[in-house]
């Protein structure tokens, strides 16, 4: 059985010791890339809902009262 450890997550290439678990420095990056983009893509997903939301009560509340 092959070790679950050992290779590359990013090209299933065996890993290298220096940039574990990944065989290269380049490979390393690529994940890291993946990691930045995904939560900034979250981050910003949720700071809009919220911002709607707040909007949208914001607006309510000067209906209400006029
Ligand atoms: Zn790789």
């Amino acid at each position: 059985m092959a070790t679950k450890e050992g290779r590359c997550p990013i090209c299933q290439k065996p890993s290298e010791k220096k940039f574990r678990p990944f065989c290269s420095k380049r490979c390393a990056q690529v994940d890291l890339g993946k990691w930045l983009s995904e939560g900034y893509r979250v981050a910003s997903d949720e700071t809009d809902e919220e911002e709607a939301n707040l909007d949208k009560e914001g607006s309510a509340f000067e209906d209400r009262s006029e």
